[in-house]
């Protein structure tokens, strides 16, 4: 190996986030209460909505948001929710548990939905379109977005990995309801934490109850509910790593642009791109590595391993494409070819905050030296 190893993500915590800690650990309300609430403020900022909703996880904030439109009426039993196949797997599982069935539409280009093959999806039954923002890229809102409004979809945005993310200067979490992780690796972490953003008060208010048992006044039950709540503690390392925001968000895309140049004009690499008005948050930076490549992808994975430089398959398969999913009854297995071809070639390679100059040119280098053959 030569020079310290470089990971694919890392958990930033400092003082700030030790200061709050602390001061929750002193205070004697540890469960959830002030700093939650000033974390939801902060996150309905970032999203420029009206309410955010902290609860337990990423997951969770999908399957509240799901059933809360189920309380709604919005969607029924049984009803499709249209989502990409290529996504990490709480999407799926959160569809499956809040009681519906996942379809789905294959991707294009930007490893997002597809609009034009989401129109070609769509059922009688479908009820809600489920963008997922991968790699911190939002999905084509200005296509999907008018889609939605024209065939009376719901839209619940996965954006897990895209807090602070932009459409058209649009905060992604703003179209419906957003549903944001705050797990360890994302972009910012509360260790496990999830939010759900929106601007409606009658969802918001109906969330609040679903986390909370149900209950408005104490022991007074309106729904039945959930123990969905976070912890003053995790939302006060949220809100220590939010202090840094700007400047972390400005490091991951000072990091993209220096290794999209370090590998510019490499055979068999084809390099993440922004398109245009969409405003990532480079969770991941990643590439697919083509036939054209002098190695296949997991060659290169391991040789760049070998070096300290490691790097993520996200995600190697389509999302369905599991015995767990095999015949289920709420699981369609859409056919997505572009989703399949793409899973075995794509490499995530470290660009987070703590990375610095000299790891993306050491970045650069190996891949250079690897596949300039
Ligand atoms: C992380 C993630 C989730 C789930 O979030 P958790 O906080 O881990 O439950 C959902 N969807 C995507 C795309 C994710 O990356």
């Amino acid at each position: 190996m030569s020079g310290r190893e470089i990971a694919v993500s890392k958990v930033d915590v400092g003082p700030a986030e030790e200061e709050l800690v602390l001061r929750v650990l002193r205070s004697g309300q540890l469960a959830q209460g002030a700093m939650v609430a000033e974390l939801e403020a902060r996150i309905a900022e970032i999203a420029g909505v009206r309410h955010a909703v902290a609860v337990s996880n990423g997951t969770v904030a999908l399957e509240v948001s799901l059933e809360a439109l189920r309380h709604l009426e919005v969607v029924r039993a049984g009803d499709e929710v249209l989502t990409s196949p290529f996504t990490f797997v709480a999407t799926a599982n959160a569809i499956v548990h809040a009681g519906l069935t996942a379809r789905f539409a294959d991707i294009g280009d930007d490893y997002c939905l597809d609009p034009a093959a989401v129109a070609e999806r769509l059922t009688e039954r479908t009820r809600v379109l489920l963008p997922v923002h991968l790699y911190g890229l939002p999905a084509d809102m200005t296509a999907l977005a008018p889609l939605a409004r024209e065939r009376g979809l719901f839209v619940v945005e996965d954006a897990a990995q895209a807090l602070g993310a932009t459409v058209g200067g649009r905060d992604v979490g703003s179209y419906g309801l957003g549903c944001f992780s705050l797990y360890a690796t994302k972009n910012v972490t509360s260790g496990e934490g999830g939010v759900v953003t929106t601007d409606s008060d009658e969802l918001a208010g109906l969330l609040r109850l679903l986390r909370n048992q149900g209950m408005r006044d104490r022991y007074e039950y309106l729904v039945v509910g959930h123990n969905y709540r976070m912890t003053d503690l995790q939302a006060a390392i949220a809100l220590g790593q939010l202090g840094r925001f700007e400047a972390t968000n400005a490091a991951r895309r000072r990091n993209a642009k220096r290794l999209s140049a370090a590998l510019a004009g490499l055979a068999g690499l084809v390099l993440p791109a922004e398109p245009a008005g969409r405003r990532s948050v480079w969770h991941q930076f990643t590439v697919r590595v083509t036939e054209d490549a002098a190695l296949d992808r997991d060659e290169l994975a391991a040789r760049l391993g070998e070096q300290g430089i490691r790097s993520g398959v996200y995600y190697p398969r389509a999302v369905f494409d599991y015995g767990c999913f095999d015949g289920h009854p709420q699981v369609v297995r859409d056919p997505a070819p572009l989703t399949a071809a793409v899973a075995r070639q794509v490499l995530s390679l470290p660009v987070h905050p703590l990375v610095g100059d000299d790891g993306i040119d050491r970045v650069g280098a190996a891949l250079r030296q690897l596949l300039d053959a």
